[in-house]
C-alpha cells in the first residue's frame, strides 16, 4: 500500500536544505506510484515530494520535473533519449562483465531491464561504495547520452549509460522509472501535482494555513493555462519560482519560438449533427486540407530584443528569424526551407511578430491546385536544399495565435481571422488563406462540402465564429471546431490512429516480411497499450518490405508490462516491437471481442465484460509519422466510437420497427 507517510522526507532524513536533490528519493517516490493505480494518490506523493524539492532545493525543481516526465528537454529542442532496450542489454553486459546471452535471459525472466541490472548488480563484488547519484548528476548524463550523435555515437551512448549505470547502486539502478512509469508521469498528473505543491509551499512560506480546496484549483488553472500556451518548463518554473504561481500569467505568455500544442477538432458524422451542435449560434465552414499541420513563427530584427530566450530556437531568414513547427512541436524548418525563403513575398511591411497556424500542401504548379497528401509524404524530411525542391508546397493560413508582440488567442476567431487577412499578402501557390464560408443553411454546407472535396480536400473545418467559446484553444480536441469528413458520410466513420506493437510472419509470397500486425490504442489514465486489431490488408508489397525493415531493429524479447492483450498462446504474435510508429487505419465498423483489450475497463459490469473493442476489416492508410505513440487515438475515443455505433444501429432498428 502506498502511503503519503513513507515518501520523501520519512525516507530521505539526511536530504538538507540546499543539498542537491538525492536521485534515490525521486526513486522511492517512483516506486510508491508504482504500487497505486489511484490517480489522486498519485498526485499527493508527487506533490508531496515537489514540495520538498521546493522547501530544500529549489534550484532543482527543474531537472526534477523533467526526469519525472521522462522528458530531457522540450519537445522542440528535439533532444530525446534515443537509447533501446538493446543499448541498455549491452552497456549492462560490459559494466558487470556478464554476457550479453545471460542478460537477455534475464530479461527473458524478469522482464524489467531495471531489474535485470540490479541483478547484475548485486552479483557483482562490491569494491567501494559509489558517491550516491543526484537528479541533477542523472539530468546532466542523460541530456549527454541523448545528444551524441554522428559517428561511434553508439558506442558513446552505451559509455554514458555505463558511468551512470556504476554510479547508481543497485535500488537507483532497479528503479528508474520501470513498468507503467517507462513513459514518466503524464503531464496532466505532473501539472496538477506542481500546481499543488507551489500552492501549498507559497501558503507555508507566507506562514498560512493549509490552502483551500478552491485556492488549489485555482493554482492549477493558471499552472494549466499558461502551459498551454507555453509549453516549456525551462521558461515556466523560474519565473513561478521567482514570481509566485498565481502572478504566473503576467510573465509567461504565448511567445515566437515555443510552439504551443495546436488546437483539435471533433469529428461529427453529418451535416445536422454539426448544426445540432452550433444550433443559434454563428460558425464557418473551412476547407480541411489534406497536407501537414505548420505553425510558423516568426520575429523581425526590430522586434527580438523582445523575446531573448525564445527566439534562440528560430532561424536567421532574409526578412527576421523564424522557423515552423509540427503538430508534435518538432522543428521542420529543414524540411521547408523553400516556405521560409518566401516570407518576404507575402508578410507585409510594418509585421514585427507573428505565430500562424496552417497547413502545407503539396501544390500542382501547372495546373494550379492542391495535390493529395500522398505527394507531400515523397518530400525529403531534412537538409532540404530550396533549389532541389520538386514537390512545391503552398502555405494554406487558418489561424492567427500572436501578432506584433501580442498573444491573440483569447480573441473571437472572426476577429483574429480579420487581422490575418488584413495582414498578410496571399501569393498563389505559395501562401494563401484557408478557403471559407460563413454559412448556417444545411443546403449550403453540402455544396462547401462537395466544392472542397472537388479541391482535393479532406472536407470541412466547422468552427465558432464569434463569443469567447471562439477563442483558440491551445492543446484541446474541442467542440467549438468540428471536422466533417467526406468518408464518415459514407458511413465509414472516422480513421483511427494505431501504434504497432506486434507482427506475424507472412504466407506464401510473404514469408520474409511480416505479413499482419497488431495494433493497439493508448490509454492515458493508466498509460497502457490496449491492442484492438490485426491488420494485413492495404500494404503493398514494396510497403511490406519498407516496414520489414524500418521495424526489424524495434523487435524486443516479451512484450512490455504497459502492453494490455488477450494472454491465450493462439493470440500471440511472432514478435514484439518497441511502441513507435502510428499508423492510420480505417475500418469499416467496431465489435468486442475477448482477444483484443482496447477500453476493454469501460465495458466491466456490461454483458460486455472482460472483451476490448476490435476493428472490423481494418485498412492502412498511411504512416502519421508526426504523431508519437502517446498522441494515438485513446481507448477512450474508441469506446465513444462503439457507444455512437450501438447508438445509430438502435435508432437505425427502431425506425425500421416504425416502418
Ligand atoms: P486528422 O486525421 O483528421 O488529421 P488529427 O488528429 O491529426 O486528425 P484533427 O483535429 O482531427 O487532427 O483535424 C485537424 C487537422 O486538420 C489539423 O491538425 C490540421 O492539420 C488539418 N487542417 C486542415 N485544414 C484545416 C483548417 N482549415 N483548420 C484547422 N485544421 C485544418
Amino acid at each position: 500500500q502506498a502511503t503519503l507517510k513513507s515518501s520523501g522526507k520519512d525516507a530521505y532524513p539526511d536530504w538538507k536544505a540546499g543539498d542537491p536533490v538525492p536521485y534515490a528519493a525521486l526513486c522511492t517516490t517512483f516506486s510508491l506510484i508504482e504500487m497505486t493505480s489511484k490517480r489522486l494518490t498519485i498526485i499527493a506523493l508527487c506533490s508531496q515530494f515537489l514540495q520538498q524539492v521546493l522547501r530544500l532545493s529549489p534550484d532543482d525543481l527543474l531537472p526534477t520535473v523533467q526526469l519525472m516526465i521522462c522528458k530531457l528537454a522540450a519537445d522542440y529542442t528535439g533532444i530525446e533519449l534515443g537509447i533501446g532496450e538493446s543499448l541498455i542489454m549491452k552497456a549492462i553486459g560490459e559494466s558487470t562483465g556478464r554476457s550479453l546471452a545471460v542478460i537477455r535471459t534475464d530479461q527473458h525472466e524478469i522482464g524489467d531491464l531495471g531489474l535485470v541490472a540490479a541483478k547484475s548488480r548485486s552479483n557483482q563484488p562490491t569494491m567501494f561504495k559509489p558517491k550516491a547519484l543526484t537528479v541533477r548528476g542523472v539530468h546532466e548524463g542523460l541530456l549527454g547520452i541523448a545528444k551524441v550523435s554522428g559517428h561511434g555515437s553508439q558506442d558513446k551512448k552505451i559509455s554514458g549509460i555505463k558511468k551512470l549505470l556504476s554510479a547508481a547502486d543497485a535500488e537507483a539502478a532497479g528503479k528508474g522509472g520501470k513498468g507503467k512509469l517507462r513513459l514518466g508521469l503524464a503531464e496532466k498528473t505532473l501539472l496538477v501535482a506542481l500546481a499543488q505543491a507551489v500552492v501549498c509551499h507559497e501558503a507555508a512560506v507566507a506562514g498560512e494555513k493549509a490552502p483551500s480546496a478552491e485556492k488549489m484549483a485555482e493554482g492549477e488553472t493558471v499552472l494549466k493555462t499558461v502551459f498551454s500556451e507555453l509549453p516549456s518548463y525551462e521558461e515556466i518554473i523560474p519565473a513561478m519560482i521567482k514570481h509566485g504561481i498565481f502572478n504566473l500569467g503576467d510573465h509567461c505568455k504565448l511567445q515566437p519560438g515555443v510552439p504551443l500544442k495546436p488546437m483539435l477538432a471533433k469529428p461529427t458524422k453529418s451535416i445536422t449533427e454539426v448544426l445540432d451542435r452550433f444550433e443559434g449560434k454563428d460558425f464557418t465552414c473551412e476547407y480541411k486540407y489534406d497536407g501537414e499541420r505548420a505553425q510558423i513563427h516568426f520575429v523581425a530584427p526590430s522586434a527580438v530584443q523582445n523575446f531573448p530566450a525564445s527566439t534562440q530556437t528560430l532561424q536567421k531568414e532574409s526578412k527576421g528569424l523564424a522557423s515552423i513547427f509540427s503538430r508534435n512541436s518538432e522543428d521542420l524548418s529543414k524540411k521547408y526551407p523553400d516556405i521560409l525563403g518566401k516570407l518576404d513575398t507575402w508578410v507585409k511591411d510594418g509585421v514585427t511578430s507573428f505565430v500562424l497556424d496552417c497547413e502545407t500542401v503539396a501544390w500542382d504548379t501547372v495546373n494550379k491546385k492542391v495535390l493529395p497528401f500522398q505527394q507531400l509524404m515523397t518530400r525529403k524530411k531534412k537538409d532540404v536544399k530550396a533549389e532541389d525542391v520538386k514537390v512545391k508546397v503552398c502555405v494554406f493560413a487558418f489561424d492567427l495565435l500572436f501578432f506584433n508582440g501580442e498573444p491573440c488567442v483569447k480573441k473571437s476567431l472572426r476577429e483574429r481571422r480579420e487581422l490575418l487577412h488584413e495582414c498578410f499578402q496571399p501569393v498563389e501557390g505559395e501562401f494563401q488563406f484557408a478557403q471559407y464560408g460563413n454559412t448556417n443553411e444545411l443546403d449550403e454546407i453540402q455544396v462547401l462540402l462537395d466544392e472542397s472535396v472537388k479541391a482535393s480536400c479532406e472536407g470541412l473545418m466547422v468552427k465558432m465564429l464569434d463569443t469567447s467559446e471562439s477563442g483558440y484553444e491551445p492543446s484541446k480536441r474541442s467542440r467549438n471546431w468540428l471536422k466533417v469528413k467526406k468518408d464518415y458520410l459514407a458511413g465509414v466513420g472516422d480513421s483511427l490512429d494505431l501504434v504497432v506493437l506486434g507482427a506475424y510472419y507472412g504466407r506464401g509470397k510473404r514469408t520474409s516480411v511480416y505479413g499482419a500486425f497488431l495494433l493497439a490504442a493508448f490509454n492515458p489514465n493508466n498509460e497502457t497499450y490496449e491492442t484492438i486489431c490485426n491488420i494485413g490488408t492495404g500494404f503493398s508489397e514494396a510497403v511490406l518490405e519498407e516496414l520489414h525493415k524500418v521495424l526489424s531493429p524495434m523487435v524486443i524479447d516479451r512484450p512490455k508490462p504497459f502492453y494490455a492483450h488477450s494472454s491465450v498462446p493462439k493470440d500471440q504474435p511472432d514478435v514484439w516491437f518497441e511502441p513507435r510508429l502510428v499508423w492510420e487505419v480505417k475500418t469499416a465498423d467496431l465489435t468486442l471481442s475477448p482477444r483484443y483489450k482496447a477500453a476493454a475497463d469501460e465495458f466491466n459490469g456490461t454483458a460486455g465484460e472482460g472483451k476490448g473493442v476490435s476493428l472490423r476489416f481494418p485498412r492502412y492508410i498511411k504512416a502519421r509519422d508526426d504523431k508519437k505513440p502517446e498522441q494515438a487515438t485513446t481507448t477512450r475515443a474508441v469506446a465513444e466510437m462503439y457507444r455512437k455505433q450501438e447508438a445509430v444501429a438502435k435508432e437505425n432498428a427502431g425506425k425500421k420497427g416504425v416502418d
